[in-house]
């Protein structure tokens, strides 16, 4: 099958992608296209106007402003090929690589990825893990969503339907880190998985419930304790309190298996410094 018939538009600023999105019906923006392009040959996604993010050179790059600025249509393998990645956020270095294959990273962006919002994915839960920002822009001008305030289900986030993820504002520091993810294959969306930034700390699920989520009080076990006391992992493995849901594969209690196994399993060492993935 393929995609009904769409106009489309290639703006070179993100003021004219801006002005374009409120020319159409049901406008799409157009990242890298790793997800989307999919879903509109299967006509699941049918925009009547499809607005061509890749000719915007501010909406690229990555830049140090105290916290890691990084532009909505950087690459996963431009973040991996970073060295403000790798000194500063460590914890994207050990997820990137989970994400896809080769070929997806080189066209897949992270703001592809915040905006689409797939329950599975592993950059939401990297910046619930890391407290980040995610810098929308719309006809109103800029707003600041904290990543805790966005992610709100299953491919349902607080960006509204004119404005462009246009940036995301990552805090440097945060670890020790942890991170470890289940999947059937190397690349293939994970079946559960965790990142942890232990400072605070913050504890991000994916692949387990409706979004990208948080374990309030697995943290409030871990604060201040020491998580290598076999006593107060088990404690937070139980107090896993998580809206567990079910999938095609597996159930909710299953799930509930599956992140005390992946949280056990990022603890077990966690690091600070890059990790070999
Ligand atoms: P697109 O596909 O271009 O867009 C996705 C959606 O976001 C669209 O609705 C689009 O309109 C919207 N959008 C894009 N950019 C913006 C923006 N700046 N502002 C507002 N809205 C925007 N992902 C993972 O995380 N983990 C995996 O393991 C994984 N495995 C995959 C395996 C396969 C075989 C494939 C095909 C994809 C996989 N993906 C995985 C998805 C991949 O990471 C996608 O690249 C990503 O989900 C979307 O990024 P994109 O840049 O391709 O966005």
């Amino acid at each position: 099958m393929k995609a009904p018939d769409f106009a489309y538009r290639r703006p070179t600023s993100i003021r004219e992608a801006i002005a374009l999105i409120g020319e159409g019906e049901d406008p799409m923006l157009l990242a890298g296209g790793q997800s989307l392009m999919p879903m509109m040959n299967l006509r699941m996604a049918r925009p009547d106007i499809l607005v061509d993010l890749n000719r915007i050179p501010e909406l690229r790059g990555i830049r140090d402003d105290g916290h890691i600025v990084i532009g909505a249509m950087t690459r996963y393998s431009e973040l991996l090929a970073s060295p403000l990645v790798r000194e500063h956020l460590p914890l994207f270095m050990a997820a990137l690589p989970h994400v896809a294959h080769p070929a997806i990273r080189n066209r897949g962006t992270i703001g592809g990825s915040v905006a689409l919002a797939d329950p599975a994915a592993e950059i939401p839960a990297l910046l619930l893990a890391l407290g980040a920002t995610v810098v929308l822009q719309g006809p109103s001008g800029e707003r600041r969503v904290p990543a805790d305030d966005f992610f709100l289900g299953i491919y349902e986030t607080a960006r509204e339907a004119d404005e462009i993820v246009v940036a995301i504002h990552v805090p440097k520091g945060g670890g020790p880190f942890g991170f470890y993810e289940l999947a059937r294959r190397h690349g293939d969306y994970a079946m559960a998985g965790v990142a942890v930034a232990l400072s605070e700390p913050r504890i991000a699920f994916f692949g387990v419930a409706d979004r990208a989520v948080r374990a309030p009080a697995a943290e409030a076990v871990l604060r201040g304790r020491n998580h290598a006391d076999p006593r107060v992992l088990d404690g937070a493995i139980a107090a896993l309190d998580l809206p567990f849901g079910g999938d095609l594969h597996t159930s909710a209690e299953t799930k509930r298996h599956y992140a005390g196994v992946v949280l056990r399993r990022a603890l077990a060492e966690p690091w600070s410094e890059l990790v070999a993935a």
